[in-house]
């Protein structure tokens, strides 16, 4: 494979993109290397402007469920730009999207859209902020929740739980009110409630797919919704990549734990720009113009971008199916893998949900992101150059989740099994 044009496209972007991308993870950063720059997709396949074809499992890093072009989803978003693509005034296609969502969650009565995942979980923190009246929050190491200063946290020094900012521009100010606990450790939770004055919320990915692929154990989500109950705090479920990738309920299909906010974002938008988030009509009735909470957006509920979630959520209610269908898939692919491994004599491990699915280069189970450090980035960077080689374009962090889209096929998937039978072998 060549990646001429690539190189060339990579070098003229970051003459005037900072690191040539809008999005670090796209630098490739963590493998090292030219990322491949997109011509175009095509159902399961990524082409690059080398016209190297790919099958892809990022699929944008979550929202194309129905893979590349899909003609449905395709044909509603032409069919609405040539009505106009934007009035800042309402339309019915707002309302039509709300009651999908509404009719599918039941931790949600009402639902507010905006344009990403990040401004979804920023306004539901002021939000629980504004209702409960409290400062601070809790939220997990190796989750992620998009780039808002409450969230871009580290652990500080000592055995603080009060975080500190892991990005400079971030005021120690504001991240002093956010509380760092550790993923499926309850009693680490209860420390913060303890160490706080007022805990306004605890936000947490219910299915983590931003540390690889690590789900919350049920008992740990029972003991948060008792601990917010105890407390009088809220409890945010962050289900931007969960959310119909899970389950057409995301976590909440699969957990008997209740939110009392939830934030989406990802396959809402069908790969247009679109979060959301919502909660019972109580909750949701502080926010302005009904209550006193601020929030706004030129852009939201733009009529593009709900034509596009509209028409992925149609279809997936549609199909029962679908579900199953990729989580089977999903499971022949991490089989598959694991087998490859074996045969290799490489350490790893491996976890489905739904249409999600990751992989560690470790022998030990992964709960918590201390754990997931424990997997060997050196063995993950040769595996991905291998397989990309191969035409298998997988993630390129082996903190992020991989996806199945029903464009996928069972043949693509055993074809990519080989890949990495090869790949593991050579690496060995
Ligand atoms: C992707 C993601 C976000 C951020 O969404 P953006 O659209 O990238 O701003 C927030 N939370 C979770 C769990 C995510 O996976």
């Amino acid at each position: 494979m060549q990646w001429t044009a690539s190189e060339q496209a990579f070098e003229e972007a970051r003459k005037y993109i900072p690191g040539g991308v809008d999005s670090p993870v796209r630098a490739f950063g963590s493998v090292g290397g030219v990322p491949p720059f997109i011509e175009r997709g095509e159902g399961a396949y990524l082409i690059d402007i080398d016209g190297n074809r790919y099958i892809d499992y990022v699929q944008s890093w979550g929202p194309l469920i129905f893979g590349h072009c899909d003609p449905e989803i395709e044909n509603a978003v032409i069919d609405t730009a040539k009505k106009g693509l934007s009035f800042g005034a309402p339309t019915p296609l707002e309302t039509a999207l709300a009651k999908e969502i509404v009719d599918l969650f039941e931790s949600i009565d009402k639902v507010r859209f905006v344009n990403s995942g990040t401004e979804a979980v920023m306004s539901a923190i002021r939000l629980a902020r504004g209702a409960t009246g409290r400062d601070d929050i809790v939220k997990f190491t190796g989750c992620y929740h998009g780039h808002s200063d409450s969230l871009l946290v580290q652990a500080g020094s000592g055995a603080a739980t009060f975080g500190n900012p892991s990005s400079p521009g971030v005021p120690a100010d504001l991240t002093r009110h956010t509380l760092l606990a550790e993923y499926n450790d309850l009693a680490s939770v209860e420390r913060c409630f303890e160490a706080s004055e007022g805990i306004a919320c605890v936000i947490v990915e219910p299915i983590a797919g931003n540390m690889g692929l690590v789900p919350a154990e049920e008992e740990f989500l029972r003991g948060l919704r008792r601990l917010c109950d105890a407390h009088g705090a809220l409890l945010i479920f962050d289900e931007v990549m969960s959310g119909f990738r899970a389950s057409l309920r995301g976590a909440q299909g699969l957990t008997e734990v209740k939110p009392d906010l939830v934030t989406l974002g990802k396959v809402i938008g069908g790969g247009m720009p679109v979060g959301a988030f919502g909660g019972s009509a109580e909750i949701m009735a502080q926010l302005s113009p009904e209550g006193p909470v601020y929030q706004a957006g030129t852009l939201s509920g733009n009529p593009v971008a709900m034509a596009a979630g509209l028409a992925s959520l149609r279809k997936l209610k549609a199909d029962p199916q679908i579900y199953p269908l990729l989580e089977a898939r999903a499971k022949r692919l991490t089989e598959g893998f694991e087998a490859a491994a074996k045969e290799a004599g490489l350490p790893m491990v491996t976890t489905v949900r739904g249409s999600m699915f990751g992989y560690f280069f470790t022998d030990e189970p992964v709960r918590n992101f201390e754990e997931a450090k424990r997997g060997d980035n050196e063995i993950f960077k040769r595996f991905h150059h291998g397989m990309l080689e191969r035409g298998i374009y997988l993630a390129c962090s082996s903190y992020e989740t991989g996806f199945l889209s029903t464009a996928i096929d069972e043949g693509m998937v055993d074809e990519t099994v080989t890949a990495a039978r090869e790949v593991m072998k050579a690496i060995a």
